[in-house]
């Protein structure tokens, strides 16, 4: 297999990151937001997708349907599917029956999957998406014979608790491949560069995952999130960081810590149909 890659793509008016690569081979759409082109004002501006923040209703929806449309997949609005994010280590499974929960910010529509951190699936046209500001972003991908996806959201409570290895288990299971197969992309997150935690919990970090959890001093949440997908079997070489710190770049990035009550942008995986 190709090494995969993440590159920054710009169309009608938005920008994120992906692997192009892996939409054309194996039919897999994964993507990484930044926060320009969208319609929220401040301090939401521009493309907020969360509908937890404080921000319109109304603007959300249309910063998801802009999304949609420039991610070509316009018709699978109504099938987006998003959880209340609780910094837990609940992870669940996306079905045709449960697919569209939270598509909608308005509130008259579905409510999101409740009290869950991370969405897996293995069903055709049921995008799923996960919403950050500063936490990692994690996008794990199983390319077949029976295509799947994963979003994973880890703060530093879930990836304390191996959340995205667990997630790359149970996508390998639901996919019916060995975790050595699976392709995991680590989003932007915020770096050790302003990332100071108290010297109780780095040293909790570094009892569990040794000293790569730390550098010059600050917690690695990329490499914490790395060593655990390393830890369940995902090669070293199947895992792709975009390594861009948030709170250093937030005229592209949302960051909570350098800017408090802001917006999120998103982490979305989708498989496509038909497809050979
Ligand atoms: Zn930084």
């Amino acid at each position: 297999m190709r090494a995969p890659s993440l590159t920054c793509v710009h169309r009608e008016g938005l920008s994120f990151l992906t692997d192009q690569a892996l939409e054309r081979e194996h039919g897999i759409l994964i993507a990484f937001t930044q926060r320009g082109g969208g319609c929220s004002r401040a301090p939401y501006g521009s493309l907020n997708l969360a509908a937890h923040v404080g921000d319109d209703p109304v603007a959300v929806d249309e910063n998801r349907a802009r999304l949609m449309q420039s991610l070509d997949i316009e018709g699978l609005r109504s099938r987006l599917t998003t959880c209340e994010q609780v910094h837990g280590r609940t992870i669940r499974f996306v079905s045709g029956a449960t697919a569209g929960l939270g598509a909608f910010a308005r509130h008259d529509g579905p409510p999101p999957v409740p009290g869950t951190d991370a969405l897996v699936t293995v069903e055709t046209l049921t995008p799923i998406m996960l919403l950050y500001a500063d936490c990692v972003p994690v996008v794990l991908v199983a390319t077949g014979p029976r295509r799947g996806a994963a979003v994973v959201h880890a703060g530093w409570r879930g990836a304390l608790a191996s959340l995205a290895g667990k997630a790359a288990l149970k996508l390998a299971s639901e996919a019916g491949c060995e975790t050595r197969d699976l392709i995991a992309y680590v989003g932007p997150h915020i770096g050790p560069c302003h990332y100071e935690v108290d010297a109780e919990r780095l040293s909790q970090f570094i009892e569990a995952f040794g000293t790569i959890a730390a550098a010059q001093g600050r917690l690695d949440l990329g490499a914490v999130v790395s060593e655990s997908l390393s830890e369940v079997g995902v090669p070293l070489e199947n895992v792709v960081r975009a390594g861009v710190c948030t709170a250093e770049r937030t005229d592209e990035f949302y960051s909570y810590r350098a800017e408090g009550v802001t917006g999120r942008h998103c982490a979305l995986a989708v498989i496509l149909e038909p497809w050979r």
